[in-house]
């Protein structure tokens, strides 16, 4: 058996590695590393497969929600909501342009934001919200679209973890993820569901004002040549990294179904379990799957973890701390208020899931876990 890794990025490579050398290699003969055809095309390929009319390139998730941010003119000391059980690249941006970040709880049965909480926690101050679309699936955008308007609050939605995921609304329109609010940002960072093989990020936005100036923020606040009309940054995707996404891209739908494969694998044979529950796939999005993350509920999740690296069976805790216990991030809070992230921190464990996890690996796997949470205490 292929030794199992959480995530196994160089059989994918393998499979297209002829395809992809050879375009790095006539990006590296056309020396047009910055700003050259293939970032142009991969724009416009991506705007095209995501039904967004902009797509603006940069050089990682993080700088995208930095500069989403920017684009909104926020005021120091403004409110943006977001979760307290996601990334940490987040919370740290609202922090770093000096704005207020508020965390509020998670739905325990999809990670996502909980709508309740973040009702609750818009004020006079509020002015954006940032939901998370964590682990590959939407967090629920017809509700949380539909709070943003009664109080007229912008919604930039961090799809690093869930690009290609559909979103349905009640109405029967289906948009990508990333597409509904009035900015999406993705990361391209090398174990994403669409992975470039350095750092790298976007912007999407269907605001052509909004394009325009986010066009300017990455490339120093720069609208015509030597003229700085605002406090930019320097944020781009090379374009050998593009020339990757170009080739990767095509096989985004595929990628995602083999992930998706692989969480049937392990649905299946959890299913019903007395002390594993399997990640629920709301009605409202299809799951990508960038983790396929299990709540062990009989309070044995650090054995599990410490039983399956003993079989050479990597597992990883995403996330062990709340956002708002974290020293840097630090928020006055009501444990009440926390119950499903405090819950979710003793229970989650997120299993190898990668796009090249065979049927051998998967019962290896499946086995070991049920091994574990079988035995008798
Ligand atoms: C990966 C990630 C980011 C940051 O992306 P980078 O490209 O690593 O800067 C932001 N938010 C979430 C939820 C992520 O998973």
């Amino acid at each position: 058996m292929k030794k199992i890794q959480m995530v196994d990025l160089q059989s994918q490579y393998y499979k297209i590695k002829a395809d992809v050398d050879n375009a790095m290699l006539n990006v590296l003969n056309s020396a047009a590393f910055i700003n050259g055809p293939e970032v142009k095309s991969f724009q416009t390929e991506l705007e095209q497969y995501l039904g967004v009319k902009h797509v603006i390139p940069c050089a990682n998730g993080t700088d995208a929600l930095q500069i989403a941010l920017m684009a909104l003119d926020l005021k120091e000391g403004d409110e943006v909501i977001t979760a307290d059980f996601t990334f940490a690249a987040t919370v740290e941006v609202i922090q770093l342009l000096k704005l207020k970040s508020v965390l509020v709880d998670v739905d325990y049965d999809t990670f996502t934001m909980d709508t309740e909480k973040l009702k609750a926690a818009i004020t006079a101050k509020t002015k954006a919200i940032i939901p998370v679309h964590l682990f590959g699936q939407c967090a629920n955008m017809e509700e949380i679209l539909k709070i943003a308007e009664e109080n007229d609050l912008h919604v930039i939605e961090d799809n690093a973890q869930a690009i290609g995921a559909d979103f349905t609304f009640a109405n029967g329109t289906v948009k990508k993820s990333g597409t509904m609010g009035i900015i999406g940002t993705t990361s391209f960072f090398p174990s994403k569901n669409l992975g470039c093989y350095g750092d790298g990020g976007a912007i999407f936005t269907n605001d052509d004002e909004l394009a325009h100036k986010i066009r300017g923020i990455v490339n120093h606040g720069m609208y015509e040549r030597y003229y700085h009309d605002e406090i930019g940054v320097n944020s781009r995707l090379d374009s050998v990294q593009a020339t990757v996404l170009r080739k990767k891209l095509p096989l985004l739908d595929h990628y995602n179904e083999a992930r998706r494969k692989a969480a049937d694998f392990y649905d299946e044979a959890f299913a019903g379990h007395q002390h594993i529950l399997t990640p629920k796939r709301a009605a409202y999005s299809s799951h990508v799957f960038h983790q396929y993350t299990l709540r062990i509920t009989n309070g044995k999740r650090n054995e599990l973890q410490q039983f399956l690296a003993e079989k050479e069976v990597p597992a990883m805790i995403y996330y062990p701390v709340a956002l708002r216990k974290q020293k840097a991030y630090y928020q006055e809070s009501d444990p009440k208020d926390f119950v499903n992230t405090d819950k979710l921190l003793d229970q989650v464990i997120s299993l190898p899931m990668h796009t090249e996890l065979d049927e051998e690996q998967l019962k290896y796997i499946t086995d070991a876990v049920l091994e574990f949470m079988n035995k008798q205490f």
